[in-house]
C-alpha cells in the first residue's frame, strides 16, 4: 500500500509539474498579428468563410497568440491585387483562387483547376501526394509566396443562360461572364468572355449587357438570384471539375513564424480544405431542389459542346507548353498523374457511383 501511495504522489507531482511547464512554453512564444486579404466578398459566405475557419483555428491552437484578421475583397486590397500585396509584403497572406492570376502567367491555373482537369479527390491526391504541391510551390517562389491548399467547391455548375445553347454555333457572339482559362476556351468556341466581379453580374445579366454568367453552384448562385432573369441552368462547369482555393503566405513572414505556429497554420488550412467541400455538399442539394421548384430549367451541355470544349482546352494546353517553360514543367507530370487517377476512378468509384445514382433503393418486401 505504501509504495502504491508513493507512486500515486509521484505521479500527481509529475503531472502538476507538466501542467506548470506547458504554459511556460506557451508564454515564451511571441504574439503575432497578421492580416489576410481575402479575394472573396464576405457575401460569398462559403468560400470567404474558409479564411475565417483558418483564422479561428490558428487562434484556438495557439491560445490566441497568433491572430490572423481576415478582410473581405476590396476592404484593404482589391480582389485581384492580393498576390501583389503578399509578394510586396503589404499583407502577410491572402486566401484566394490562384487562377485569378492567369493574366500574370497561365501556370497560376494548376493550383486551382484547369478546364477538364481533376475532381476534388483527384486534385487532393495530386497536391498532397502526387508532387503537385512541390511543383506549384516552386512556381510561387518567384512571387515570394508559399501556398497551402485551403478550400474546394467540388464540380461547379455551367451557369445561367438567357436562351438555350445546343450547338457550338449557338455560342457564337454569346457574351458570357466567365473568368480565366475557361473564358479563353469559350472564346475559342466563338463566345465573348467577360470578367465581371460577383456583385455586378446580376445587373449586367438583367440589362442584357451579357447573355450568360457562370458563378459557382446552386447554393451561391441562388443567393445572387440569377434564376429570375436567366432561367436556363447548365451543367457541368467543365472549366471547374473542382475549384481549389489556397492560402498564399509571404515566404519571409512564414519563415519568421515559430515552428508551432507554422504547424497550426498548416493544420488549419487542411481543415478549411476539408470543411468547405463538406459545407458545399451539404448546402448544394437543398439549393438545387429549391431552384428547380422556382422553375429553373436544368440542361446538360450537349455532347457537341462538351467535345469541342475538351478539344479546344487541350489545344490551348499544348500551345502553352510549347512557349511557356513554367507551364510545361507542371503540365507534363499533371497530365500523366491525371490519366493514372482516371484509370483507377473508372474502375471501382465510377462503377458503384453510376449504379447507385441511377438505381432506386429497393423497398423491402416488394418485388
Ligand atoms: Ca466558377
Amino acid at each position: 500500500m505504501k509504495s502504491n501511495r508513493r507512486k500515486f504522489i509521484t505521479g500527481a507531482a509529475g503531472a502538476a509539474a507538466a501542467a506548470v511547464a506547458a504554459p511556460a512554453i506557451a508564454q515564451s512564444l511571441p504574439e503575432v498579428r497578421w492580416r489576410c486579404a481575402s479575394s472573396f466578398p464576405k457575401s460569398l459566405d462559403t468560400i470567404y468563410g474558409g479564411g475565417e475557419v483558418i483564422a479561428k483555428r490558428v487562434a484556438a491552437i495557439t491560445g490566441g497568440k497568433f491572430q490572423i484578421r481576415v478582410f473581405g475583397a476590396g476592404e484593404i486590397v482589391p480582389a485581384f491585387g492580393t498576390v501583389d500585396a503578399v509578394q510586396q509584403g503589404t499583407v502577410e497572406c491572402t486566401h484566394t483562387a490562384s487562377y485569378y492570376f492567369v493574366g500574370k502567367n497561365k501556370t497560376f491555373a494548376f493550383d486551382t483547376t484547369l478546364p477538364f482537369g481533376m475532381n476534388q479527390r483527384q486534385q487532393n491526391a495530386w497536391i498532397y501526394w502526387g508532387g503537385g504541391l512541390q511543383l506549384v510551390r516552386e512556381f510561387f517562389r518567384d512571387f515570394n509566396i508559399i501556398s497551402f491548399p485551403a478550400g474546394n467547391t467540388g464540380c461547379q455548375m455551367g451557369g445561367w443562360f438567357r436562351k438555350e445553347v445546343k450547338t457550338v454555333a449557338d455560342l457564337k457572339g454569346l457574351k458570357m461572364r466567365i473568368a480565366g482559362l475557361g473564358g479563353e476556351v469559350m472564346s475559342r468556341l466563338g463566345a465573348v468572355p467577360q470578367q465581371i466581379p460577383g456583385g455586378d453580374i446580376y445587373p449586367a445579366l438583367e440589362r442584357g449587357t451579357i447573355d450568360a454568367a457562370e458563378w459557382v453552384g446552386p447554393y451561391d448562385d441562388e443567393k445572387l438570384g440569377f434564376f429570375k432573369i436567366a432561367p436556363h441552368y447548365y451543367y457541368p462547369g467543365w472549366w471547374e471539375a473542382c475549384s481549389m482555393y489556397s492560402m498564399f503566405v509571404n515566404i519571409k513572414e512564414w519563415e519568421k513564424l515559430p515552428k508551432e505556429y507554422q504547424a497550426a497554420l498548416e493544420a488549419a488550412c487542411y481543415e478549411a480544405n476539408l470543411d468547405m467541400m463538406a459545407e458545399y455538399d451539404f448546402k448544394n442539394p437543398k439549393a438545387l431542389q429549391s431552384l428547380v421548384k422556382n422553375g429553373v430549367k436544368l440542361h446538360a451541355f450537349s455532347p457537341e459542346i462538351m467535345k469541342a470544349a475538351h478539344k479546344a482546352s487541350f489545344e490551348l494546353y499544348e500551345e502553352e507548353a510549347a512557349k511557356n517553360p513554367s507551364w510545361k514543367k507542371i503540365y507534363e507530370p499533371w497530365k500523366k498523374f491525371r490519366q493514372d487517377e482516371f484509370l483507377w476512378h473508372r474502375v471501382a468509384e465510377q462503377t458503384l457511383t453510376t449504379f447507385l445514382l441511377n438505381t432506386p433503393d429497393p423497398v423491402p418486401g416488394k418485388k
